[in-house]
Formats: C-alpha cells, sequence, structure tokens
C-alpha cells in the first residue's frame, strides 16, 4: 500500500506551489506565464528538496521499493528538476516581456546568486550522468555531489525568499518552501552525520577472512558485545566502511551479505577484487573494525512469498545474493525447486563451488546446477560459451511457472532478459539485483 501512497505524496507535494499560484491568482500583473516562470523554479526547489530525502536511505522509504529504485527515481528526478530551473529565467523574461534577466550582467546579488544556483545543479546533473564517460571518479563525485546539493539549496532558498519579498507577496508558498528547507537540511545532517557517528560507535569486528578463489574474499564481521547483530533477508545488502590498520582508505561501499540470517552471530560479504577499493580487500585482517548500515533491497525469495520455484541466474560474483538465499533455504530444510545457473571465465573463477556441490549432495533445496565457462580448460564437460537460448530451454522444462532472480554483468543481464522475453516470462517473474547504484 504504501508503494502507492508515497508517490501520490511526492506528486502533490511537487505540484504544490502550482496549485498555491492558481489558488491565489497571479501575483503579479505578468499574468501566467510568469507565474508559471516561478512556479517552475518552486516545483524545481521543492524536487532538489525531496532528493535529500529520497538518497538519506531512510528504511521507511526504500523498503518499498529497493535502492536501486530510489536512486534512479532520484536520477530522473534531478533531471526534471534541472529543466523546470532552467525553464525559470525564460518563462519569466517571456512573461514579462522584459529580457534583461537573460542579457544584462547589471542584475541584482541576489539574481546572480539565483543564476550561480542554476549553473551548479546543471554542472552537478551533467556530472552526474556522464561520470563514467568523463573519468570522474566515484568518490570525488560522491563529495562534490554532497557539497553542490547542499550550497545550491541554501542558496536557491535565499534567492527565493529576497525576491519574493522584493515583488511579491507569496506567504503561502514562502511556508511551504521554508518547511522544505527544514525538512531536506534535517534529513540530510542525519544521514551524512548522525548516522555515521553511531555506526562509528557501535563497529563490528573482522572475526575471520577467508580466501575463497584467487580473486575472491570473504569477510566475516560480528556485532560488539553488547549488541545483536541486526536481522536481516537473504539477498539483502549492506553499505561497510572498513576500518584498517593498513593505510588503505576508508570508503563506505555496498555488498551483498553472502551468509544467511539462519547463521547466527556475524553477517560475511564476498568480495571480488575488481576495482581500486576492492583489490585492497586482502589486507583485511581479523581484528580490523566496521562501520555497517543494513540492511537494504529487495532481491529475497523471501520478500515474495508468492515464488515457489526457482531459477537462479549468477554471472561472476553475482553469486553473493543467490549463495545467501540458497543457504537460508538448506538450513531451513526448504524443498523448493531450484536451478541455478552459474556462468564464470574458468574453473578458477567458481565461487563456493563445493558448498553448492554439497548443497545438490543434501538435496534441500531440490538443487541442478549448470556451469557454463567462457573460458573452459582442458577435460570440462560442462556447457560452454555465454548463457544463451539453446541452453536455458535445454535446462528449464517450463518458463511459466518459475521465479528468475538474476544478478550477473550488465551485458549477460541485457541477453538473459532479452532471451527470458521471448520465452514469454513476464515482468512479474522477474527479479533483478544491480551491482551498481
Ligand atoms: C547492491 C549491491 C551489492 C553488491 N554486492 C557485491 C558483492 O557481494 N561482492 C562484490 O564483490 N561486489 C559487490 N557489489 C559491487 C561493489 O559494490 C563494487 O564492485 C565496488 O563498490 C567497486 O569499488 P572499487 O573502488 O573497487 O571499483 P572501481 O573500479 O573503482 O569502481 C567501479 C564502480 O563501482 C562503483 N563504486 C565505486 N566506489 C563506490 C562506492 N564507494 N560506493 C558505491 N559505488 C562505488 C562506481 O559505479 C564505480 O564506477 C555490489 C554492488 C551493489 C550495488
Amino acid at each position: 500500500m504504501t508503494a502507492i501512497i508515497y508517490p501520490v505524496i511526492y506528486i502533490l507535494i511537487v505540484l504544490s506551489p502550482l496549485a498555491l499560484i492558481f489558488i491565489n491568482g497571479p501575483f503579479t500583473d505578468h499574468g501566467y506565464l510568469y507565474e508559471m516562470g516561478k512556479a517552475f523554479a518552486l516545483m524545481g526547489f521543492v524536487i532538489v528538496g525531496m532528493q535529500f530525502i529520497l538518497s538519506s536511505r531512510r528504511k521507511w522509504i526504500e523498503r518499498p521499493y529497493g535502492l536501486d529504485m530510489i536512486f534512479s527515481f532520484h536520477k530522473a528526478m534531478a533531471v526534471l528538476g534541472g529543466i523546470l530551473i532552467l525553464l525559470h529565467p525564460v518563462l519569466l523574461s517571456l512573461g514579462s516581456g522584459n529580457f534583461k534577466l537573460l542579457t544584462s550582467l547589471s542584475l541584482p546579488w541576489y539574481i546572480w546568486l539565483g543564476k550561480f544556483g542554476l549553473f551548479l545543479i546543471l554542472i552537478q546533473i551533467i556530472i552526474s550522468l556522464f561520470r563514467i564517460k568523463l573519468k570522474f571518479g566515484f568518490e570525488k563525485w560522491r563529495l562534490s555531489h554532497n557539497i553542490i546539493g547542499g550550497i545550491f539549496l541554501v542558496g536557491a532558498f535565499a534567492h527565493s525568499i529576497i525576491t519574493s519579498h522584493a515583488d511579491l507577496k507569496l506567504g503561502s508558498l514562502q511556508i511551504l518552501w521554508t518547511g522544505l528547507l527544514v525538512v531536506a537540511l534535517s534529513f540530510y545532517v542525519h544521514h551524512k552525520f548522525m548516522i555515521p557517528a553511531k555506526l562509528q560507535k557501535q563497529r563490528y569486528t573482522i572475526t575471520d577472512v577467508r580466501q575463497e578463489v584467487h580473486n575472491v574474499w570473504t569477510l566475516e564481521m560480528s556485532p560488539p558485545e553488547d549488541h545483536n547483530r541486526y536481522h536481516y533477508y537473504p539477498g539483502q545488502f549492506h553499505f561497510i566502511k572498513l576500518h584498517r590498520e593498513v593505510a588503505v582508505p576508508d570508503e563506505e561501499h555496498h555488498f551483498t551479505v553472502s551468509s544467511s540470517p539462519t547463521q547466527p552471530g556475524v553477517v560475511t560479504s564476498s568480495i571480488k577484487e575488481s576495482g581500486d577499493y576492492t583489490s585492497t580487500i586482502r589486507h583485511t585482517k581479523k581484528g580490523d573494525t566496521v562501520s555497517v548500515e543494513a540492511p537494504f533491497g529487495r532481491f529475497s525469495h523471501v520478500l515474495h512469498p508468492e515464488d515457489k520455484k526457482f531459477v537462479f541466474i549468477a554471472g561472476g560474483i553475482g553469486i553473493t545474493p543467490i549463495m545467501s538465499m540458497l543457504r537460508y533455504m538448506r538450513d531451513n530444510k526448504s524443498k523448493f525447486d531450484a536451478l541455478l545457473i552459474y556462468a564464470n571465465h574458468s574453473e578458477e573463477d567458481i565461487v563456493f563451488r563445493k558448498e553448492l556441490d554439497d548443497m545438490v549432495a543434501e538435496g534441500s533445496p531440490k538443487l541442478n546446477i549448470v556451469h557454463v565457462l567462457d573460458h573452459p580448460g582442458e577435460g570440462w564437460e560442462g556447457e560452454t560459451g555465454f548463457v544463451d537460448q539453446t541452453k536455458l530451454t535445454k535446462h528449464i522444462d517450463n518458463f511459466k511457472d518459475k521465479a528468475f532472480y538474476i544478478c550477473c554483468p550488465p551485458a549477460m543481464r541485457k541477453m538473459v532478459l532479452k532471451l527470458l522475453k521471448k520465452q514469454g516470462v513476464s515482468t512479474s517473474q522477474i527479479r533483478v539485483e544491480i551491482f551498481s547504484l
């Protein structure tokens, strides 16, 4: 139900400046085009204010949708907010018939403040949309994103309050955007300062570090003595910030919890060395500490009780959430039918191979595994190449009665989704975890 109510509330809040303008009538004698120019800026401001709430990782916001969906929405709304704010000076000029706002350099300082805000928000959107193409590092982007967002919000607020005092009496609108500023800033302070301070005080401890295969390491984390391990569903993920003795950056990253909640007292993450930060994971030592924010995500069969027969499709390290679910099924002696299609480059890359084989032998869940290798060594008798139509139809007897859980690299995901669509699988049967937010 909340999944429907939240969007309605969101739309009502974003449209509220428009409604107030129409209810109270034009505040100047420039007419509705000019007022729309003001309303667009206010709606843009409301959207930016709501961005702070959307990205605050509050559980009650995230739970109905999953964090990936919230962040996709956050991205789309940033573009919409940017367009509305960009149209603001254009409509004001068209509405008043006076284009000095766009062309003149001799403008009051609070108008320049607005122009500076517009410039900042456009830079922010362009960098965010094209970060990878622009080779802008994630940490640098995150820092600039937080700083620019905060400066914009306060600057835009000052601009709008001062300009409205100068020529209008917009009492109800001023109350609305003052309230929004206070709410947005309190979410920001809570997310950026209060939560990290709390997590810092309640650090987990690394109690084991194991090498799974040549480039994947499992970290086991235990809560502080006077705390219980947090509750989670198999397949969910957490944000962790390792505090290590070796001189490596204290960055926050998200990783799936590869253990099952049935394992008492600890959580594990299995991490592949794939980039700047993850390539330092092997330097983690027992006794290092870690701030943990959790749990997040909806990629869990427990959250979809309607699913009874499973096809898990994993590529490489995408096995981790699936492993968590399979471990949970095993520990609960579940009799679910499950097929795991697990793609890797070579046999050396297959993570958790022995444990998966043991699960097949134990029979709960009733698990079949199809390994697919694109660089098979000599003597490999299993499937080779990529996951394709032939392999899917060979190993899946009926596509209609299964739930498909997919976690793999982007190219494979795209291909698998296309193949499933061809087989008539509906989107309601498909759950996807994406390893980037
Ligand atoms: C829900 C989810 C679950 C995941 N589970 C696992 C898992 O179980 N095991 C595993 O090995 N990997 C997992 N990942 C992927 C993992 O988070 C990234 O591989 C890792 O953060 C990349 O960091 P890097 O600096 O080593 O790589 P880089 O090559 O430096 O960065 C690669 C990309 O990772 C992203 N990234 C980099 N730094 C951060 C950061 N601090 N916060 C967020 N994103 C960042 C950016 O998109 C960047 O472009 C998961 C990701 C998500 C979203």
